[in-house]
């Protein structure tokens, strides 16, 4: 079947989907491979839940005609998306970046949506697949699509790029994250930096943040940018009134005080006024939309739980985010200060080295106690309490949980160390 054609049928079934569980009325299922699964299996169970086609690349599944049988699906949904992206009247502002891409992308989203008709990335949903099913969300109404693109290697966020063709741009670092897959911290400043090729080729807008240095000089002598400072004249000023422990700004006279902690929610608060006023959002919804977002999902969450007051930042870490968060922690006001971090993964060759620079950071600041978990850590050399595995710290904190404490908890996914709760 054509694009054309298929994007005809689209138009009168368009809800996308890769996920039997997630079928609804009017939906294509998209039947992908996977390396543990072929999505062709499950077309029939699709079809049998309500969708309206199945797209399959396996001919032995071709159960009815209902079933389209394609090439290979993967790269079908994607022309599907890319043309799909190309017959739409939204602008399409595209995030990369090391850390802070999700909850930048949802305070942008959050800002923009006072005064346009918005959609945003779901979730994490950021890669070859995710940013599809993204482009895919857009209806003839949709005035903004904010799409997070997520990287672990060189070349993917240009194809993500050329996928949908964002109208604006923005990186919110270059950090120490899929060290592995970039090689180094240059190799993600250049596979990053594919965003800024992308719309520097065509001239488009991207936004940057003129207090680092990385941004300033990849964009030095590009025309067409707009940055955020919290001192360089030329770019638009929004001051940092410090983070106690609450990130809040001020702009255009205004005060805005976030429920977001850390000092790097300051980068991704500007991130969002700055789109914000550049695309005409009255300062005052500006400011009502950054004040009503409290963050989810073990994103630097604030919970109280017997007498300790606890950090929950366990949705990722990678060595930039952790040293921000330490440091960041170091300077919160609170009692008994307990950080309980995680290994980071995807560091490949460097692993130890940056495990071992977070256990010296941490001995650095001052902190009443950290506890190191995860066979990373576990090599590094340091006087704090090290503990192999998840199993080991429960055993550790048996009996003898902290009270009283305020308590930071940071670590990769992988070591789901929202876990910890249940030990306190
Ligand atoms: P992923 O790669 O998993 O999609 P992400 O880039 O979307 O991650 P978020 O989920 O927004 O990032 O934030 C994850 C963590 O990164 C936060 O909890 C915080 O510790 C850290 N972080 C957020 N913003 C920044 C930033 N601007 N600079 C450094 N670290 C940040
Ligand atoms: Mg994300």
């Amino acid at each position: 079947m054509k694009i054309e054609d298929l994007h005809q049928l689209f138009l009168k079934f368009p809800y996308a989907t890769t996920d039997t569980r997630k079928i609804i009325e009017k939906s294509i299922f998209f039947a992908l491979k996977g390396n543990q699964f072929n999505g062709n299996e499950f077309a029939q169970n699709a079809l049998d839940k309500g969708a309206a086609y199945a797209i399959v690349d396996d001919e032995e599944f071709v159960v009815s005609d209902k079933t389209i049988l394609v090439t290979n699906v993967l790269q079908t949904l994607q022309e599907l998306a890319c043309y799909h992206r190309n017959h739409c009247k939204a602008k399409i502002i595209g995030l990369t970046g090391s850390n802070g891409k999700t909850t930048t992308k949802e305070l942008i989203s959050i800002v923009l949506s006072k005064k346009y008709r918005t959609i945003a990335t779901k979730g994490n949903l950021n890669n070859h697949i995710g940013v599809p099913l993204t482009l895919l969300s857009i209806r003839e109404n949709t005035e903004i699509a904010v799409v997070e693109m997520g990287a672990n290697h060189m070349g993917e966020i240009a194809f993500l790029c050329s996928l949908a063709q964002p109208d604006y741009g923005y990186i919110t670092n270059f950090g120490k994250a899929h060290l592995e897959g970039f090689g180094s911290e240059e190799g993600v400043i250049l596979g990053k930096s594919e965003l800024y090729e992308f719309l520097m080729g065509k001239n488009r807008t991207i936004f940057f943040n003129a207090d680092d240095p990385v941004q300033q000089k990849k964009l030095n002598g590009y025309g067409n940018k707009l940055g955020f400072s919290r001192e360089n004249g030329e770019n638009y000023q929004i001051k940092f009134e410090g983070a106690h422990p609450f990130v809040t700004l001020e702009v255009a006279g205004q005060i805005i005080r976030s429920k977001l902690i850390g000092n790097y929610n300051f980068m991704n608060c500007c991130a969002a006024v700055l789109m914000g006023k550049y695309l005409e959002v009255p300062i005052l919804d500006i400011k009502i939309a950054l004040e009503g977002f409290t963050p989810q999902n073990n994103r630097s969450q604030i919970i109280e739980k017997n007498g300790n007051h606890i950090i929950l930042d366990a949705y990722n870490a990678n060595p930039t985010s952790m040293k921000a968060a330490l440091e960041t922690f170091e300077k919160i006001p609170g009692n008994n200060k307990i950080a309980f971090l995680g290994d980071m993964f995807e560091l490949g060759e460097t692993a130890h080295k940056e495990h071992q620079y977070i256990a010296n950071l941490a001995k650095e600041l001052n902190l009443n106690n950290v506890y190191l978990v995860g066979s990373n850590f576990n090599r590094t050399n340091t006087t704090y309490t090290k503990l192999g595995t998840f199993h080991d710290l429960k055993s550790k904190l048996a009996g003898n949980p902290p009270k009283n404490a305020t308590i930071l908890i940071k670590g990769s996914r992988g070591m789901a160390l929202e876990r910890i709760l249940d030990l306190l």
